[in-house]
């Protein structure tokens, strides 16, 4: 059987000017939606990757601009990508595989547009998200 796939969708709002870190943070959604990349952006990235992990998800939420909790990429481009990713243990804590929010993250490296067209989209429901400290 194949693995369950679930991407979060992310936002990707660079031109945002920052703010505080609740302005981006989702307030307890009862479901978000997932998106997996399609095949053609699924695939290992060939440029610069330089990734930055977080330890807490508003603070990634606040440098990512977007009301994202999981990941988001700032810049792309064929030869250069910057990703901002939540741990790997905290992404597991709310149910979700980080395997695929990188795959979705890595997807935008590879030029996948931020409308998320062609992926696979769908509500991933009970998500244990906390209130800012
Ligand atoms: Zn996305």
């Amino acid at each position: 059987m194949r693995t369950l796939t679930a991407i979060i969708a992310l936002f990707l709002t660079p031109d945002v000017a920052p703010a505080q870190t609740s302005q981006y943070a989702p307030s307890n959604p009862k479901y978000i939606l997932a998106s997996e990349p399609p095949p053609e952006y699924d695939h290992p990235y060939t440029g610069m990757l330089d990734i930055m992990v977080y330890d807490d998800e508003h603070e990634l939420a606040r440098d990512c601009k977007a009301p994202t909790r999981f990941g988001c990429v700032i810049y792309a481009s064929p030869k250069q990508c910057f990703v901002k990713l939540l741990r790997d243990s905290l992404i597991k804590a709310y149910g979700l595989d980080p395997d695929l929010v990188w795959r979705h993250e890595r997807a935008h490296c590879n030029s996948w547009p931020s409308s998320h067209i062609g992926g696979k989209t769908w509500p991933v429901k009970n998500l244990k998200y906390r209130e800012p400290k």
